[in-house]
């Protein structure tokens, strides 16, 4: 009788332990360690919590008759989800140890593993450099090609918390090895992983606002536009655990009311499978650097933002991407191009424009199918679709 008693008791202590870790709710002395050896793998232990939580979600929205999870989308995500913790196993040790060899010969101060002083300087440390990590991973081509896949489902929800790159960390983790300058490797890990853990649950559209916690925390309400691809929400919102880098970097933008945030890619694929999602875009990299003149185009084409071009701004220009809140997202309007006796319209990958017809990549194959399939004139974009099916999120554009 003790004994199940005892059991009980350290089962709740252990799943109370559990469940603020999600948040980011921690016990200093417990979670603070001497060496990078012991830290735990807190986020594979998490793996329990992501799906009761998921199911917790698929209730509430049940409960307020609200959509659900779709199963294609959810189970894409979660394949993600196994994906990248399979991509963790290998990259892991490089990034570990690059940090680790930078500390032991390079850091320039001491500071005292178990002390709250370094704890709190850690939390600040690692989600300062999230901050950076994040906006690179948007505002840098290359980076972009594998953070997408973050961004490829045209849902919110929990499960898109797990839908993350493989690659990403490969590509990502020198941005915080300036920290292993003064902040212990054990420290490092143990807030990477808890900053990783937090971004979880704002991966949802059951909480609505969380108030005066809105200014310092990144919350559901504030990562719902960082997932929007409306204008206003692209480049925003790059927050890990606080928000206070937007606000003061000028990144930030609130949630607007009245306007629907459309989530996914500007150009979605027409694709639930994982492996295709987290390599695809890889491709785009290379045709925009081999459609490029001069090496200064070609590199600006790998380093300056997904959306320029020649000529444009770094991030690329407003005029040039599409409204996707004036539904130019799924359908768009044919234009007479007359093109071979066809009226010719074009189904753009991410960011690459049709422009003068020099740049056209992925898609071409399809656009000659188009062209040689629609009848002269105006056509209706949905009817095109259907007879090819070629699904909803396939953009059809003509500028
Ligand atoms: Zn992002
Ligand atoms: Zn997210």
């Amino acid at each position: 009788m003790y004994e199940n008693e005892t059991l009980s008791a350290s089962v709740t202590a252990e799943v109370k332990r559990g469940i603020g870790h999600m948040f980011y709710v921690v016990d200093r002395v417990e979670m603070s360690y001497q060496t990078p050896e012991q830290v735990p793998d807190i986020f594979q232990q998490a793996w329990p919590y992501f799906l009761a939580f998921l199911i917790m979600e698929t209730l509430v929205l049940r409960f307020e008759r609200k959509p659900v999870i779709r199963p294609n989308d959810g189970i894409t995500s979660l394949s993600h989800g196994i994906i990248m913790e399979c991509g963790r196993l290998v990259f892991r040790g490089a990034e570990n140890s690059a940090y680790i060899y930078i500390h032991e010969h390079f850091h320039m101060v001491d500071l005292p593993w178990n002390s709250a002083w370094t704890w709190y300087l850690a939390i600040l440390g690692v989600d300062f450099c999230y901050y950076w990590v994040h906006r690179a991973c948007h505002e840098v081509h290359l980076l972009w090609a594998q953070h997408q896949v973050h961004h490829s489902s045209e849902e919110y929800n929990l499960a898109v918390g797990l839908r993350q790159s493989a690659l990403q960390g490969w590509c990502g983790f020198v941005f915080y090895l300036p920290l292993a300058l003064f902040i212990p490797p054990a420290q490092f890990l143990t807030h990477q992983q808890f900053n990783l853990l937090y971004q979880f649950w704002i991966h949802t559209k059951t909480i609505n606002t969380l108030g005066p916690l809105e200014w310092i925390f990144n919350t559901p309400k504030h990562h719902r536009v960082h997932h929007g691809c409306n204008l206003y929400c692209l480049d925003k919102n790059y927050g890990g655990f606080l928000i206070i880098w937007d606000r003061i970097f000028g990144t930030f933008a609130e949630e607007h009311k009245g306007e629907e945030i459309i989530y996914g890619l500007v150009y979605n694929q027409p694709s639930f499978n994982p492996v295709f999602l987290q390599v695809f875009y890889n491709k785009n990299i290379i045709k925009k650097w081999q459609a490029m003149n001069g090496w200064q185009d070609k590199l600006a084409s790998v380093w300056k933002g997904p959306s320029w071009l020649p000529g444009k701004p770094r991030l690329g220009a407003d005029e040039d991407k599409l409204d996707v809140s004036k539904g130019q997202k799924g359908e768009a309007t044919l234009h007479d191009k007359p093109q071979n006796g066809h009226t010719c319209t074009a189904v753009m990958p991410h960011n690459i424009h049709q422009a003068d017809g020099q740049i056209c990549s992925d898609y071409c194959t399809t656009t000659d199918k188009l062209c040689s399939t629609l009848p002269t004139g105006k056509g209706s974009v949905r009817q095109l679709l259907k007879s090819l099916a070629i699904p909803r999120s396939v953009i059809i554009g003509c500028h």
